[in-house]
């Protein structure tokens, strides 16, 4: 068991944690992050990503994060694998615990743990998660144009995929469990009035079919179940988008730092800041409407800047003293 002490300790190591930590290493404050089970965050469970800038070819989620954390290594960034169960932020320095027995001090924190995509728990959507069953509209869409799709979902984010679909697929049916819709009303209107969208009501996906004979398992339909009839229907589709909602990874938190209703950790507007100074929150851990790559990478940088310039104002602080 060992104590840890970081100027600035970045908890999470996908997209925005890494970004966060090839900034602070940058500027010479030698970051710790501590990531859990699967470093790299969401985008290891990504395939094929199109969307990320910089790539003229298709390139693979898993290896954008092994070079994201390669560079944020070279750059003097020290991993450490372990859970953090336990967190002191009421003053700093701020304190954690791992769940491997080691503690952490830090003088800046940055946030950076993501959400987790809520799946339906089927094992037919596990087998052909990232072969034509996706949780991301924006990132997988592009790879179904010219096929059918579905969405399955009622709220927001799932009538904003269906339409955000139809720019790409023939047909876009929505799936949902009720006889009505969690979503905004202008967005259900533009839902209903969209020629390319069909909603099946009180259905739920009972089953992801698909082929796994070729070398990369695909979607070929899905089997789907009328609560009103008990009717179980069979339609073709390549692509099924699971929109039925995220959780973030803030319950360490839980009473320490401001979150909203759904668990989000609240920043201050244009910033990474949270309600305590010296805290940071970047990537989808604070942000339920983006939830991309891009994002999560920029408020990364956002949270390492802003950290250091928290840092230098608490040596001019400490110098003055001193004086
Ligand atoms: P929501 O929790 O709002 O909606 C989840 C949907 O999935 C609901 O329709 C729910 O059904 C359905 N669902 C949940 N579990 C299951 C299940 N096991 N089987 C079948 N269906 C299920 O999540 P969203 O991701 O849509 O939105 C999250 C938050 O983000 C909301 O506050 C939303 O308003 C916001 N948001 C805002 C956007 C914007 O302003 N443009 C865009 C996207 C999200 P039921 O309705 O029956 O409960």
């Amino acid at each position: 068991m060992a104590h840890i002490h970081s100027k600035i300790l970045i908890l999470g190591s996908g997209a925005a944690g890494l970004t966060a930590a090839i900034y602070a290493a940058r500027a010479g404050l030698v970051p710790t992050i501590v990531h859990g089970i699967q470093p790299g965050g969401q985008m290891t469970i990504t395939t094929d990503v199109e969307n990320y800038p910089g790539f003229a070819d298709i390139i693979q989620g898993p290896w954008l994060m092994e070079q994201m954390q390669s560079q944020a290594e070279n750059v003097g960034t020290n991993m450490i694998a372990d859970i953090i169960v336990k967190t002191d932020l009421s003053t700093p320095p701020f304190r954690l615990e791992g769940d491997t027995g080691n503690t952490y001090s830090c003088d800046a924190l940055i946030i950076s743990t993501g959400a987790q995509a809520k799946w339906l728990g089927l094992d037919s959507e596990k087998k052909f998660q990232g072969f034509g069953v996706s949780a991301c509209a924006t990132c997988d869409g592009f790879f179904f144009r010219g096929k059918e799709v579905a969405v399955i979902g009622g709220g927001n984010t799932a009538v904003e995929e269906a339409l955000y679909l139809t720019n790409h697929a023939t047909k876009v049916t929505l799936v949902h469990r009720r006889g009505e819709l969690r979503a905004e009303k202008i967005l259900q209107n533009r839902l209903l009035n969209n020629a390319k969208i069909e909603v099946l009501w009180n259905c739920i996906l009972t089953d992801v079919i698909g082929k796994t004979d070729h070398t990369n398992p695909e979607v070929v339909a899905m089997r789907v179940k009328d609560l009103s009839n008990g009717n179980v229907l069979e339609l073709s589709v390549a692509g099924i988008f699971i929109a039925i909602g995220h959780t973030p990874n803030t319950e360490v938190f839980t009473g320490q730092l401001e979150m909203d209703d759904d668990g989000y950790l609240i920043t201050k507007p244009d910033s990474t800041a949270t309600d305590i100074p010296g805290i940071y929150a970047a990537g989808d851990v604070q942000d339920h409407i983006f939830r991309q790559a891009v994002t999560a990478a920029g408020t990364g940088c956002m949270a390492a800047l802003e950290a250091e310039k928290y840092l230098a104002a608490l040596d001019t602080d400490k110098m003055a003293a001193a004086e």
